[in-house]
């Protein structure tokens, strides 16, 4: 099969990590028989330097004209001082809504090889652990109505929580479908004893589990969620939660890995168009050192297989090639803490990930 592909390699280490994960998605294509086509588009700091603008139209439509798309990062030092929707990072939010991408999918998985990366205790993660994060990301209180008024107590703020059917069973298909990808295995998270969008929430999700019987889905109330990703982060298999509650979330579990720059992600519509990047930022403190850690772009560009294209022989070869990479010791430096082992470039991890595929 053939795939067009917009690359949007941005600022900082963007272009080295995407850099990686072109050959990756290259070297599988010659295994299995694929094309992939990559056109670069500005994004970000540098589209401000060239065109003016972080998101210019030709990226938009580039992108909109594209099978699926592929981010390294945007920001730095160089554009800190820009107004707000000047700034490099306001091009993320443009993007993502032009594509009507509503679901983000954030895998948080602790290989057993970087078990001792984790602020968790060994006892609790020695086995490692895999969960995948179903984040609703167009609703929610994030985008509800807002403002000032007189309230009881004189000026007050407030922020309201909405959300509808629709949105609730669109993000509840994706989760069943994902789950049905992995181990059938669904954590709905809510606040359901409290929120009355929380008990809609959970109705539908339980109305929409009568269409996959094979999945198992279980309901937990968020403040519990948040004490059992710490405690047991090994019962998750896949999680479906709102806007707010999986922003936070998503950060905790990415945290409980330890390592930031193995962590993929993919933002998902109604289309099998989707955009994919590592969680990470544009990291300047390394940028143009071919010191970064390309392996979250790599894993990015897995996602892209598994959920863009429904390759899953070719999602997983990437992923069992980190996975065997991680075991044989290789490291960047990002990942030797006081190890004593001598990390590898960029380049030479993405060698070593090219070699096992
Ligand atoms: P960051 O994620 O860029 O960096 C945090 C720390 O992690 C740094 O020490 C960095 O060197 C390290 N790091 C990150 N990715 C790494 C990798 N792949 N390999 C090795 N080390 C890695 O976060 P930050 O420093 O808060 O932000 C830097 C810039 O990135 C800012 O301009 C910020 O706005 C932007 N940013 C962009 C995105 C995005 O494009 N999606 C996300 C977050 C931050």
């Amino acid at each position: 099969m053939e795939y067009n592909i917009a690359l949007l390699k941005g600022d900082g280490i963007g272009p080295e990590i995407v850099d990686s994960a072109v050959k990756v998605l290259e070297k599988i294509g010659e295994k299995f028989g694929h094309k992939f086509n990559f056109t670069p588009y500005l994004i970000g700091g540098c589209a401000i330097d060239e065109v003016g603008e972080p998101l210019p139209k030709e990226t938009v439509d580039g992108c909109l004209a594209s099978d699926s798309v592929l981010l390294g990062a945007v920001g730095g030092y160089k554009w800190d001082n820009l107004s707000g929707d000047k700034r490099p990072e306001k091009a993320l939010l443009g993007i993502r809504s032009a594509l009507g991408l509503f679901t983000n999918l954030r895998p948080a998985k602790l290989y057993p090889a970087l078990k001792e990366a984790s602020p968790l205790r060994q006892d609790i993660v020695s086995k490692g652990f895999d969960l995948l994060i179903v984040r609703e990301l167009t609703g929610g209180i994030y985008f509800g109505e807002r403002g000032y008024r007189d309230g009881k107590y004189g000026n007050e703020a407030y922020d309201t929580e909405a959300y509808s059917e629709m949105e609730i069973k669109r993000i509840a298909k994706v989760a069943f479908e994902t789950a049905m990808k992995r181990n059938k295995n669904l954590i709905s998270i809510d606040k359901a004893n409290v929120l009355e969008t929380s008990r809609l929430w959970r109705k539908i999700m339980h109305e929409t589990a009568k269409d996959y019987p094979e999945v198992t889905l279980t309901d937990m109330l968020v403040d519990n969620g948040a004490m059992q990703l710490v405690k047991n982060p090994q019962q998750f298999d896949v999680v479906v939660t709102s806007n707010m509650f999986g922003d936070i979330l998503s950060d905790e579990a990415s945290q409980i890995t330890g390592s930031i720059g193995m962590l993929p992600s993919a933002s998902l519509g109604e289309t099998k168009r989707g955009m994919y990047e590592p969680i990470h930022g544009s990291a300047p403190d390394i940028a143009g050192q071919n010191k970064a850690n390309p392996i979250a772009t790599i894993l990015s560009a897995g996602m892209m297989l598994r959920y863009s294209f429904d390759l899953q022989t070719e999602a997983d070869a990437i992923e069992k090639a980190v996975d065997s990479v991680l075991e044989k010791g290789y490291r960047t430096a990002d990942l030797v803490g006081d190890s004593g082992i001598t990390p590898l470039s960029c380049t030479e991890m993405t060698d070593k990930i090219l070699e096992e595929i």
